[in-house]
């Protein structure tokens, strides 16, 4: 009998995925080798956790809800090794879980209300995390995943892709969940670019520049960069100073940037 008692949790943003063929795409998206050390972000009642225990044998799971961890303890016996981490997500310091084993890979149906904050959090140890796989909002994967000419091409995208390689794999309807989420989900794989290959000389100076070019992304970059740069800069930098964020491939914008730090004063 299941040990998964507790109805579900809605500030812990608990929508359980109830269709398993959505579950077997995570675990082929996934598709873990022998070695590779997985990790799992709010396992819940264990749908995609237990299907990647089975085929891996082994799997760390960091989940905050005090009522599943006794219940996933008890349902993974004879499954693999589970260990089970209590604690929240935020607060877990990805470069010690690494060791020195090294590269990560994340895995996770994310609570919807805290994705953004998570998936920061586990940008911030890049160095130490191989690759993603988190189920999010559709529309926070559109946005992550949009290029030049999308409407919803913006901040997030370009920050993302200036730093990892973003794929959109497939969309999940909500009612592949229990409860239902509101909203349309879809899957995403991010892989962080090797610290040398990002090319960006100054990370707070290229932060600066995308959020005030898409601060006022109506406004050529000319007018919406005004306190970062000129438009002597910006030319010299190889850009049109008339052209608008929207326009501008994230390589652009990080030889905008690094031509400014380059001609600091
Ligand atoms: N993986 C399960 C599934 O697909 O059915 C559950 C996904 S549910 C959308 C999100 C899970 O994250 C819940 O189990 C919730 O308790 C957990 N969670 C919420 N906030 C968390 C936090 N700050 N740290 C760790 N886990 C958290």
């Amino acid at each position: 009998m299941s040990g998964f008692k507790a109805p579900p949790k809605k500030n812990l943003g608990q929508h359980f995925l109830a269709d398993r063929s959505y579950v077997e795409r995570i675990v082929l998206a996934v598709n873990p080798q022998p070695g590779e050390r997985l990790v799992e972000i709010g396992p819940g009642q264990g749908a995609i956790t237990f299907p990647l225990l089975r085929k891996h044998g082994e799997l760390t799971v960091i989940e905050f809800d005090r009522d599943l961890i006794t219940p996933l303890m008890e349902a993974s016996e004879g499954v693999g090794r589970l260990t089970v981490i209590h604690k929240d997500v935020l607060q877990v310091d990805f470069t010690k879980l690494a060791g020195d084993e090294g590269a990560l890979r994340l895995v996770g149906n994310l609570p919807y209300n805290i994705s953004s904050p998570i998936l920061f959090h586990a940008l911030e140890h890049a160095a130490v995390v191989r690759d993603m796989h988190f189920m999010l909002q559709k529309e926070v994967v559109d946005r992550m995943a949009a290029g030049p000419g999308s409407k919803v091409y913006g901040r997030l995208g370009v920050m993302l892709q200036a730093y990892c390689r973003v794929e959109a794999l497939f969309d999940v309807p909500p009612g592949a969940f229990r409860p239902p989420p509101k909203v349309d989900s879809a899957v995403v794989r991010l892989v962080p670019k090797a610290a040398d290959s990002v090319g960006i000389a100054d990370h707070a100076l290229f932060a600066r520049v995308v959020r005030d070019a898409f601060g006022q992304r109506r406004k050529t970059i000319r007018n919406a960069l005004q306190q970062v740069c000129d438009a002597a800069a910006i030319t010299a930098a190889g850009l049109r100073p008339e052209a608008r964020a929207e326009q501008l491939e994230v390589a652009e914008f990080v030889q905008l940037a690094n031509h400014l730090a380059a001609t600091r004063p």
